[in-house]
């Protein structure tokens, strides 16, 4: 795995001189002063901070000239906080690369540079707020760009307890679009959270694993859907395997009904292989060559309910992948 580490840097000699006030308007504390003229009042503020490699950096006051109150500029890399950019961005790294918050704040304090467990904690949760922010930022710039849209399921471990991650992937850059935390992989929570998305980025079709309650998802929300080929084909080569499996070591005698077609156990084990081919290899004349196969087994009786509830279920999944 390769890692890039990009880090704010703190620049002690680069201040930038406001183009804005920063304060809250006298009259409306709810809005900003909108003052844009300033004269700089003290340049000699010392500020100590915690960084890698600085103890103290020198910030410069400026005067707003509207509302005649003053404020600090602080060097690149420096704000109010008492810890630098660069130590922030070093502490969430560290959270990210799979440290505990407490075995961060260990970490750093052996190199030197202490901080908080709470600090930590504070640094990755504004991190994660920023980030979200700026994804959603981005997802508006796709509005209209993504016509085919991918949903899937995945589960990952939080705080001990499986938890059900969807994600949305932009199928035909294979780019990853945003991801929810939801209840349940059911048909309503996943329609509530792809509505918006969906609608936002103007797609036309829903490309989702075999679920049926996916194919409703879809139809709710006006879109044609695709079943994902990823998807169809490992199912149908798991439901292979076990077919398979079960006629070379244990062969159940042949139904009369299919006996009367002319099959045996071997051309059974021969159209299981013709289905994987065609499953996999999607030739041109694969769905007829579906609905022969189809054609010749249609009467064989079902052994098992649960069984032919899945069979029909990989079948009709295989049937519509293909088209
Ligand atoms: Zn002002």
């Amino acid at each position: 795995m390769h890692l890039s580490v990009c880090l704010p840097k703190v620049e002690p000699l680069h201040i930038e001189p406001p183009t804005h006030c920063p304060l809250p308007d006298p009259k409306n504390p709810k809005r900003k002063c909108n003052g844009t003229h300033f004269k700089e009042h003290q340049c000699n503020c010392r500020k100590p901070i915690r960084d890698t490699r600085h103890h103290q950096v020198t910030a410069h006051r400026y005067r707003c000239l509207k509302c005649q109150r003053t404020f600090r500029v602080y060097p690149a890399g420096v704000s109010r906080d008492q810890q630098s950019d660069t130590l922030k961005g070093l502490s969430v790294r560290l959270y990210i690369l799979g440290l505990s918050y407490q075995g961060a704040a260990d970490l750093l304090e052996t190199l030197q540079y202490p901080l908080a467990k709470s600090t930590v904690y504070k640094n990755v949760q504004a991190a994660g707020y920023h980030a979200i922010q700026l994804r959603e930022q981005w997802l508006k710039q796709q509005a209209g760009k993504v016509k085919v849209l991918g949903l899937d399921f995945t589960h990952v471990k939080c705080q001990g307890q499986s938890r059900i991650v969807a994600v949305a992937t932009a199928v035909l850059t294979g780019q990853p679009l945003t991801f929810e935390l939801l209840d349940s992989e059911s048909a309503f929570h996943a329609e509530r959270w792809i509505r918006g998305i969906a609608k936002m980025l103007g797609a036309e079709v829903l490309v989702t694993d075999d679920a049926d309650g996916l194919k409703n998802v879809a139809e709710a929300l006006g879109l044609d859907q695709q079943i994902c080929r990823a998807h169809v084909n490992r199912n149908v080569e798991d439901l292979i395997a076990v077919l398979g499996t079960q006629a070379l070591e244990h062969p159940p005698p042949v139904p009369w009904e299919l006996q009367a077609e002319g099959i045996t156990v071997d051309q059974f084990l021969e159209d299981l292989s013709t289905v994987e081919n065609i499953i996999c290899g999607v030739p041109f004349d694969g769905q007829p060559q579906l609905e022969q196969l189809a054609t010749q087994y249609q009467y064989a009786p079902p052994t098992d309910p649960r069984a032919q509830g899945n069979h029909v279920v990989s079948v009709s999944a295989a049937g519509r992948g293909l088209v």
